[in-house]
């Protein structure tokens, strides 16, 4: 079959490699559909500290299954399935505490960085994610929609957390497809306004067209003083950091009004610190909230929201491709031209 295979960073190639085979638990999936991902792109040109090459890449997926291993009795060849990349192993400590998304092991099984992943014809899914984390796609359900559960799922799980109230107005930082995410969850949450801050204008007039009540560009203005005029002086009920950076870190704390919430969920270059105003946080008893990855439940929700078909989630999905110009792909995204790839098979 045909993959895209990791050697190193800078070095993914597409190749003839061998047909997977399911052992027990396992399931083979022929993918329809993989979609790119900032993450993948992030390994193509640094590696990621998991991930040991040669590694078939690509985590968000669907397909139809194939073929099952010896004890799966929950789903048959000819069924339409998708999976996120992960799932947690049920017995450490933290799986034990009901926080399954700091699982001790979790990186054991990752689709596309520590097992081989969905830039191939047929991905083979590990047990505990067929088990934990695998849902039937609904025929009215595209597979490019069913495809984005994985990050949906990070996303749904940053706002559970951060729980926006009615009426909130919400600041988003970032306009990525995460940032945009966040937008599209936050105006069927109840809020009033959301407000989405990038420095790319061509993001910030997508995040207009998909609904963005107020867009401010990073570079040009002064995104504190914006919020401001746009919350009658006070700030942001909800502040959202989708980039990942310590600069938008560090600012999206003066975004949120004294008493509001804070949810940092880009994740920083490991190493990296922030510094902020305690004063802010203490005097003006700001929440703040990290967010990392997924639970099974997240997952559950997030397919719900999915087949609701309330969002217009596949406006995400700015170009089609085939496996063999998933570099090219990379670098459309890497220049800001594409937002994420579809590659069909
Ligand atoms: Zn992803
Ligand atoms: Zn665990």
């Amino acid at each position: 079959m045909r993959a895209a295979v990791f050697y190193g960073p800078g070095d993914l190639r597409v190749e003839d490699v061998e047909k997977p085979e399911p052992g027990p638990g396992e399931i083979l999936v022929k993918t329809s559909v993989a979609l790119t991902c900032g993450t993948d792109l992030k390994t193509y040109l640094r590696g990621y500290p998991f991930t040991k090459p040669p590694l078939i890449m690509g985590h968000e997926y669907t397909g139809i299954v194939e073929e099952v291993g010896e004890g799966v009795d929950w789903v048959k060849p000819g069924d339409r399935i998708v999976t996120v990349n992960s799932a947690p192993c049920g017995h450490c400590i933290y799986c034990k505490l009901g926080k399954p998304n700091l699982c001790e092991s979790l990186m054991d099984q990752i689709i596309g960085f520590t097992v081989n992943g969905a830039y191939a014809e047929y991905v083979k899914v590990p047990p505990r994610v067929a088990r934990f984390n695998l849902y039937h796609v609904t025929e009215d359900v595209e597979p490019v929609e069913a495809a984005l559960l994985e990050p949906f799922s990070c996303v749904v799980r940053g706002q559970r957390l951060i729980r926006i109230d009615l009426g909130d107005t919400v600041a988003i930082i970032g306009a990525g497809p995460i940032g945009l995410m966040h937008l599209l969850l936050a105006q069927i949450s109840g809020s009033k306004k959301t407000i989405v801050i990038d420095i790319s204008p061509d993001r910030l007039r997508f995040a207009e067209e998909l609904g963005a009540d107020v867009t401010i560009n990073n570079r040009d203005e002064n995104a504190v003083e914006r919020v401001k005029e746009e919350t009658n002086g006070l700030g942001a009920d909800v502040v959202i950091e989708a980039v990942g950076r310590v600069e938008t870190w560090e600012q999206s704390l003066s975004l949120a009004r004294k008493g509001g919430k804070v949810l940092l969920f880009g994740g920083c270059p490991s190493g990296t610190k922030a510094s902020f105003d305690t004063y802010m946080i203490h005097y003006g008893e700001l929440t703040i909230q990290g967010s990392f990855h997924l639970t099974p439940q997240d997952v559950l929700r997030a397919m719900r929201i999915i087949e609701s078909k309330k969002l217009p989630l596949k406006r995400l999905i700015t170009r089609e491709a085939r496996l063999d110009e998933i570099v090219e792909m990379f670098n459309r995204i890497r220049q800001g031209k594409e937002l994420k790839v579809a590659i069909r098979f």
